[in-house]
C-alpha cells in the first residue's frame, strides 16, 4: 500500500532526525566533561604549534637573575643586591618601564634595602610584584619600595588543573578588597600612562587598546588572556643576565626604550612552567610575563568562538550527515562523510589561523557520532528493504501455490467431464447436458476465483480503484446464505437470518459478497452437524451497521484469534477437525473490509463457538 510505505519512510526519517539531534547533544555533553576539555587543550596546543604567528621585533627584554648571577651575589640572599645593581646599570639607558618579578614583602638588612631603594628611586614606570597566598593575603612590597612604584601587579599564572600547562593567565586577581592587575598589564598601563582601566563584561579598555576578555564568575581567575608565546622561529625573548651586564656594561644599551622584566631564570628558583610550545622544556615565569606583555602590545589576541556558533555548526554537521545517508549510500556517501569529517577537522585550524579558538571536540564528536548513526540507519533501512522484498517473494510463492492448488479441483472436473463426452460418442442427451453444465459451472467458478484473487491482490498493491456501488445489505446477505445453504444442508446446519437493517452500503458489491460468504462458509465449516448459524444485524453507537455471523462450532482461544487474519494461518483445532482450508480466506476478508472503511471483531471460545462481527459504514 503506498500510504503505508509513505508512513514508514516518514517514520524512519523521523528516527534519523532524532538520532542526529541525539548525536549533537551527546557530543556537547561529552565535550563539557574533564576528558573533553583535555582533548580540546591538546588540540589547542597542536594548533598553537602548527599555526605560529610571524616573528616580530620584541618590545620587551628580560633582565635575568640566572645561575651565574646567583653564584656571583651569594645565592638567594644576594638577590636584592643583584637587582639593585642591574637596575642601576640599565637606568641610564632609559628603559620604557621596569617590572620586577621578585617579592619584596619583608625588609632585609638595612644596607641591602638602602641600595635597592636607591636603585628603585627614579626608575621610570616601575612595577613591583605581589603574590596571592593560599590564605588569600597579598605579599605586597613594603612601603619603602612601594612608594617608587607606578603600581603593584600580581605575578600569578594559571595552569590547567590536569596537565599543568599554562595557556592563559589571569589579567586580574582579587582577594578581599584588594585587586591587582597582572604585572604585564600594569607595565602596559604604565608605558601608555593610563591610570584607569575601563571594564565591561566583554573586555578591558586601556586607552586605545581593547582586550577581549570575558568576565567569568565561575572561576577564580575572573578574566584571563591567552598568551601568544613568541614563535619557535623567533627563539626566546631577548634576555641578558645581571652577571653578563656586570661583565659587559655596554649591554645596557639593549634596554633602551624597552620594557624590562626583572626576574629569576635559574631553574633552582622553581619558577618555570610548561607552555603549549614546551614539549618537555619549561619556561621561566618572567618570560611568561614578558610574553603576556608582547601579546598585549601586538594585539595578538586569541578569542573563543561563541557557544552559539559552535552549536550551530554542530547542528549543521549532523544535518549534513543525515542528508548524506538519507539520500545515498555506498562509496559516494562514504566519500561525502569522509569530507565532512575532514571539514570538521579543518574548521578549528581555519579558526585558529583567524585568531579564534574553536574547540575541537564538539565538531569532531558530532561528525563521528552523527555519521556512525546515519550510516547505521542506512544499513538497517537497506536490510529492512531486503527483508520486505524477501517476504514479498515468499508471499508471492505461497500465493502461487494456493492458486494452483485451488484451481486443481475445478480443472480436474472440467478435464474429466470433457474426456467423458469425447470418449462416449453415444452418450444419452440428459447425461451430455449434465456434463456440459458441470463444465460450464466449474469454468465459471474458476473465472470467479481468478477474478477475486486478482482483484484482492491488485487492491492490496494499491493498483486498483475499488468500485463504488450502492447495494442494500439484506440483499447481499440473502445471496450469500442462498449460496451457502446447500453446504449447510449437508451438515444439517440451520442458517437463521434475523433483524437485518434495511440500509444500503457503498463499495464493491462482489468483494463484499466474497467477504460475507467466506465468513458464512467458515461458520458452517468449523461447526459440528446439527448446529445453528445465526446472521443478525445491530445498530452501532457510532451510526454504523454491525453484521454478525455466529456459530456453535469448535471456536478458538485468544492466541489463535489474534493470528487468524495472517495469510496461511490455520488453527490446530481446525486442522484436527479435517476441515481446514488454505488459511487465506480471512486475510482477504480483512483487506476487503478495511478497504471499505470497516472493521472486524472476533469473539470466540474453544468448544462453544465464534462470532465474527463486521462494523460497516452506511451509504450516505
Ligand atoms: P481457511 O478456512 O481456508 O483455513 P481462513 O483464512 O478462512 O482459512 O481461516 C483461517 C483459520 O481461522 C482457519 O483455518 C480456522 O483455523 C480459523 N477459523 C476461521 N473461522 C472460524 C470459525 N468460524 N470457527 C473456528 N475457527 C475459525
Amino acid at each position: 500500500m503506498p500510504s503505508r510505505n509513505a508512513n514508514s519512510s516518514r517514520r524512519s526519517l523521523f528516527l534519523l532526525s532524532v538520532a542526529m539531534a541525539g548525536a549533537v547533544l551527546l557530543s556537547l555533553l561529552i565535550s563539557f566533561t574533564a576528558l573533553g576539555r583535555q582533548f580540546d587543550n591538546y588540540a589547542y596546543d597542536f594548533l598553537f604549534r602548527l599555526i605560529q604567528p610571524k616573528p616580530w621585533q620584541p618590545s620587551s627584554i628580560i633582565l635575568a637573575i640566572d645561575e651565574a648571577t646567583l653564584s656571583k651575589y651569594g645565592g638567594n640572599v644576594g638577590i636584592r643586591a643583584a637587582i639593585a645593581d642591574g637596575i642601576a646599570k640599565i637606568k641610564p639607558a632609559n628603559p620604557a618601564a621596569v617590572a620586577v618579578d621578585v617579592i619584596l614583602a619583608e625588609p632585609s638588612t638595612p644596607e641591602i634595602d638602602a641600595t635597592l631603594e636607591a636603585a628603585l628611586a627614579g626608575t621610570p614606570n616601575l612595577i613591583l610584584a605581589s603574590y596571592l597566598l593560599e590564605n588569600e593575603t597579598w605579599t605586597n612590597p613594603i612601603p619603602r619600595f612601594r612608594r617608587y612604584a607606578f603600581s603593584v601587579g600580581h605575578v600569578q599564572a594559571s595552569f590547567d588543573e590536569h596537565d599543568s600547562v599554562s595557556r592563559e593567565v589571569p589579567l586580574e586577581k582579587v582577594a578581599g578588597h584588594d585587586r591587582h592587575w597582572s604585572l604585564a598589564l600594569d607595565a602596559f598601563r604604565a608605558v601608555n600612562n593610563v591610570k584607569q582601566i575601563e571594564e565591561s563584561p566583554q573586555d578591558l579598555r586601556i586607552g586605545a587598546l581593547t582586550i577581549p576578555s570575558k568576565l567569568r564568575d565561575n572561576t577564580i581567575d575572573g578574566r584571563t588572556i591567552r598568551v601568544r608565546y613568541p614563535p619557535l622561529s623567533m627563539g626566546r625573548l631577548p634576555r641578558i643576565s645581571i652577571a653578563e651586564l656586570d661583565a659587559n656594561p655596554a649591554l645596557a644599551a639593549r634596554f633602551t626604550g624597552k620594557v624590562v622584566f626583572v626576574g629569576e631564570t635559574a631553574l633552582a628558583a622553581g619558577d618555570s612552567w610548561s607552555t603549549p610550545y614546551s614539549n618537555g622544556k619549561t619556561t621561566p615565569g618572567i618570560e611568561m610575563h614578558a610574553s603576556e606583555y608582547e601579546t598585549l602590545v601586538r594585539r595578538n589576541f586569541l578569542t573563543d568562538a561563541s557557544n552559539l556558533a559552535v552549536l550551530a555548526v554542530c547542528l549543521l554537521i549532523a544535518t549534513l550527515a543525515g542528508v548524506i545517508f538519507a539520500l545515498g549510500s555506498g562509496w559516494l556517501a562514504n566519500t561525502e562523510a569522509a569530507l565532512l569529517i575532514l571539514g570538521s577537522q579543518a574548521l578549528p585550524a581555519i579558526a585558529f589561523a583567524n585568531s579564534t579558538v574553536w574547540d575541537w571536540m564538539p565538531g569532531t564528536l558530532t561528525a563521528i557520532l552523527s555519521i556512525s548513526a546515519a550510516a547505521t540507519w542506512r544499513h538497517l533501512l537497506v536490510r529492512r528493504a531486503l527483508r520486505l522484498s524477501e517476504n514479498e517473494k515468499t508471499r508471492y510463492q505461497k500465493a502461487m501455490q494456493f492458486v494452483t492448488h485451488e484451481m486443481r479441483t475445478p480443472l480436474t472436473a472440467i478435464q474429466g467431464s470433457s474426456e467423458l463426452i469425447s470418449r462416449y460418442g453415444q452418450m444419452p442427451e440428459a447425461k451430455r447436458k449434465q456434463m456440459a453444465e458441470l463444465i460450464n459451472a466449474e469454468s465459471k467458478r474458476l473465472a470467479r476465483m481468478i477474478e477475486t484473487f486478482l482483484s484482492v491482490e491488485r487492491l492490496s498493491a494499491g493498483q486498483m480503484e475499488m468500485k463504488q456501488e450502492r447495494f442494500p445489505l439484506p440483499e447481499l446477505v440473502e445471496r450469500c446464505t442462498e449460496r451457502a445453504r446447500p453446504y449447510a444442508d449437508r451438515k444439517q446446519i440451520e442458517i437463521d437470518v434475523e433483524n437485518l437493517p434495511p440500509d444500503e452500503l457503498t463499495g464493491d458489491r462482489e468483494l463484499m459478497e466474497y467477504a460475507v460468504y467466506n465468513l458464512l462458509t467458515n461458520a458452517v465449516k468449523y461447526s459440528p452437524e446439527k448446529t445453528r448459524v445465526r446472521v443478525f444485524g445491530e445498530d452501532d453507537k457510532g451510526g454504523r451497521i454491525r453484521l454478525s455471523i455466529e456459530d456453535q462450532g469448535i471456536g478458538m482461544d485468544k492466541k489463535e484469534v489474534s493470528r487468524i487474519f495472517e495469510k496461511f494461518y490455520r488453527t490446530k483445532r481446525a486442522e484436527q477437525s479435517g476441515e481446514a482450508g488454505t488459511g487465506i480466506g480471512l486475510s482477504i476478508v480483512e483487506q476487503i473490509v478495511t478497504q471499505h472503511g470497516g472493521t472486524i471483531d472476533v469473539e470466540s471460545e474453544p468448544g462453544k463457538g465464534s462470532r465474527f462481527t463486521l462494523v460497516l459504514k452506511r451509504a450516505s
